[in-house]
């Protein structure tokens, strides 16, 4: 029998989330994709040593930038998100900090939208402009023309998330893409809250995918990971890139023009960043990320059929002033949603509480299922406080302006029998 699956590009999504990317016969045929425990490998012979270093040659040496445990796990995101190439870093956060490093230098600035994750705000905000590369934040991420105002020569992307947090809002991603693209320079997303099994960006013209793959991807809410994702293609030469000029002059030889045409972005982020500055996901925890992705597409229908059925409950409940969630049909993103997320626009809701704070309070010390964590895109349903929590160093203009007030709940809405979370929820409003 010639197993064949691991590099079928015409299989199905499940059947790729199983099989993409890993090919038994080069280990020992071990069924489960194998952890390979170890900091380094053996170089062989000193040509060989040669050829891995200049990147002539793909293989191993060294974990701080590769290891073939995350190569799988790579080429399985990678064909997921039908992408070129993928990198599997420590978090969310340093796929997001790498990528922008990747991107900008002294004196670039990114364009990024106000709905963004509080990490991602504060490192465009608040580290990176130490290190002389600024974001710059656009008025209105609904209006095209918001973006036009705050884009100067030194922009170097485009930075928006698939779904707000936690208003759930929805950016019409394409009319984004073609702007990026008008001005020569790449949209980049964080897609963490859809994963590529509701949303794959790469069709509606992104150019750069980024994940906390903590949340759903991994699922089981046992690790921190991260992921960048790169489409391939994208004229990095365009005159506006001297660091990738530079690059492509240094490897044209050894790596070669066909593979940085494709995927230099890749590329440049694992031997410059994961290189020299490390933040590369551990074998044992790419593992975890490859056993959770393994299930992905059947965790998201169960989510997001749940998110819908809770969505519709609190909307109708005389104790809830409002629900944010696309997939309600008084949501003003739903006709965004039905175009962007066919199959269901992700399992997080808000929902403003009647009785002020006090009434939140309420909900949130009465729930017995849902687990109060300030986590997201768990199995298991989680429930938190934004005002206080996620969004704790907000004033309450900005807090209004992301859709959060004192009686705001965020959702994240798992994969438990919707009956059991509706009578959970039911049983903690009758407690205001
Ligand atoms: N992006 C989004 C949308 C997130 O919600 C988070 C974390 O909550 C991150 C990025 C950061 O990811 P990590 O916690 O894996 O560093």
């Amino acid at each position: 029998m010639s197993y064949k699956a691991y590099d079928d590009k015409n299989l199905g999504f499940t059947t790729r989330q199983l099989h993409a990317g890993y090919n038994p016969a080069e280990h020992y045929r071990s069924k489960a994709v194998p952890i390979y425990q170890t900091a380094a490998f053996e170089l062989g012979d000193y040509d060989r040593c040669v050829r891995l270093f200049d990147y002539s040659e793909e293989g191993h040496s060294y974990v701080r930038f590769s290891n073939p445990t995350n190569d799988v796990l790579e080429k399985r995101i990678a064909s997921l998100e039908g992408g070129a190439a993928a990198l599997s870093l420590a978090s969310g956060m340093a796929a997001i900090t790498d990528t922008f490093l990747n991107l900008a230098n002294a004196g670039d600035e990114i364009v990024a939208v106000q709905t963004l994750y509080g990490g991602s705000t504060t490192l465009l905000s608040k580290i990176l402009p130490d290190y002389g590369i600024t974001g710059r934040f656009v008025e209105d991420e609904n209006d095209i023309e918001s973006y036009e105002k705050v884009i100067t020569d030194k922009t170097k992307a485009i930075y928006i998330e698939c779904l707000g947090n936690p208003g759930m809002n929805i950016i019409d991603i394409q009319a984004v893409a073609d702007l990026a693209h008008k001005h020569g320079i790449p949209l980049v997303i964080d897609n963490t809250f859809a994963t590529p099994y509701l949303l794959r960006p790469f069709e509606y013209g992104a150019d750069i995918v980024v994940y906390s793959a903590t949340k759903y991807l991994a699922g089981h809410g046992t690790i921190i990971s991260g992921l960048v994702v790169e489409k391939g293609g994208f004229n990095w030469l365009n005159g506006k890139f001297p660091q990738f000029e530079s690059f492509y002059k240094e490897y044209e030889n050894s790596i070669g023009r066909e593979v940085l045409d494709r995927e230099m972005f890749t590329k440049r982020l694992r031997t410059r960043f994961l290189m020299e500055m490390g933040a590369h996901l551990s074998p044992m925890n790419a593992f975890f990320l490859l056993q959770g992705i393994e299930t992905l597409s059947l965790r998201m229908e169960r989510h997001t059929q749940n998110a819908l059925k809770v969505a519709q409950f609190l909307e109708a409940h005389p104790k809830v002033e409002s629900v944010s969630y696309p997939g309600l049909a008084s949501s003003p993103y739903y006709e965004l949603g039905k175009k962007y997320f066919p199959k269901g626009p992700g399992a997080i809701l808000s929902a403003n509480i009647s009785g002020g704070f006090e009434g939140a309070l309420k909900v949130l010390e009465n729930v017995r299922i849902f687990d109060y964590m300030v986590n997201v895109g768990d199995a298991k349903s989680l429930i938190v406080h934004p005002m206080s929590s996620t969004h704790f160093s907000q004033s309450e203009e900005e807090c209004a302006k992301a859709g959060v007030y004192k009686n705001t709940l965020r959702l994240s809405i798992g994969i438990e029998d919707a009956e059991d979370l509706i009578e959970d929820l039911r049983q903690a409003l009758e407690k205001i």
